[in-house]
């Protein structure tokens, strides 16, 4: 497994992939890594030559008063998980090798961007939007791993793709659990033993989503209102927010009409934590 650190370095190994004729699969994570990015490097590695995985706490999509300080960093163990599941290469970079002094170019994704978790996080979509674009023609991949546990940003990365012409396909992996149905999350690290135990409501919100649906309740507002009765029944929960949106433009709908996606974010104690779930036709 190749270490690299600088962009230059990055960019000369993958055209020695491309030049032997090889597939690249991309993995972006911000670390601490779990069994949820495990998934996306596992398939990444069925479906191509050579699998490509990049480590970086990207500054640009958290607030002035988000985590990024805190937010866990424990490369030597990613490393080592990395090596295990057959990466073989991990793309490094301190934040000014990705950022010199100087930058200042960005993404705007539009409105798309302000939906969501966009609404609480104003800037964190074009942040990630810069980065991955940055990170796309580092790496220079023929397809990209993401997690729907991530759906807005799945939305809009598949945008990006589209309307900036990269040529890679995006690919959209399915949201691994722990046992009681907690999304796994960098961020569940923050929960301490009383807020773990309470934290699987999310999940437990999103079934109860699903039986309304398998029971034909067509009124989302009666939908809503019954999950927030549900979120609130567990004290360290704070709603941000529980919307049922189509899953192209994340417009809210009122009548339920599939496919359709139900997105929640809710603080647990003082972590926010989102999860979601997708229903067809
Ligand atoms: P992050 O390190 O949080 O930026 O996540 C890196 C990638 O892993 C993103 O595409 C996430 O959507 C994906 N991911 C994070 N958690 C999970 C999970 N529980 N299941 C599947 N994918 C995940």
């Amino acid at each position: 497994m190749q270490i690299l650190k600088t962009i230059k370095d990055m960019q000369a190994l993958s055209r020695t992939f491309i030049a032997g004729g090889k597939t690249i699969g991309f993995v972006p994570t911000m670390g601490a890594l779990h069994e949820g990015h495990l998934s996306l490097v596992k398939r990444s590695k069925r479906e191509n030559n050579a699998t490509a995985v990049s480590i970086f706490v990207n500054p640009a999509q958290f607030g002035p008063k988000e985590d990024f300080r805190q937010y866990p960093r424990y490369i030597e163990r990613d490393l080592v998980k990395l090596s295990l599941f057959g990466a073989d290469a991990v793309f490094i970079p301190e934040a000014d090798e990705m950022y010199p002094q100087g930058s200042s170019t960005i993404i705007n994704v539009g409105n798309i961007g302000e939906k969501l978790c966009g609404a609480s996080r104003p800037g964190h979509f074009n942040g990630v939007a810069t980065v991955v674009s940055k990170l796309f023609n580092i790496v220079m991949p023929h397809k990209a791993y993401f997690g729907q546990k991530d759906f807005q940003q799945t939305v809009v990365i598949k945008k990006l793709a589209r309307e900036l012409n990269f040529d890679i396909e995006i690919m959209i992996c399915p949201t691994i659990r722990e046992a009681d149905g907690l999304a796994m999350s960098s961020r569940n690290m923050y929960l301490n033993p009383a807020e773990r135990k309470a934290a699987p409501v999310l999940y437990d919100a999103l079934k109860r989503g699903k039986s309304f649906m398998d029971s034909g309740v067509k009124e989302v507002s009666f939908i809503i209102e019954a999950l927030a009765d549900l979120l609130n029944s567990e004290p360290l929960a704070t709603i941000d927010y529980i919307e049922l949106v189509e899953p192209e433009g994340l417009e809210k709908i009122e009548m339920v009409k599939l496919p359709t996606v139900l997105c929640l974010a809710v603080k647990i104690g003082a972590t926010r934590l989102i999860d979601n779930m997708a229903f067809t036709p």
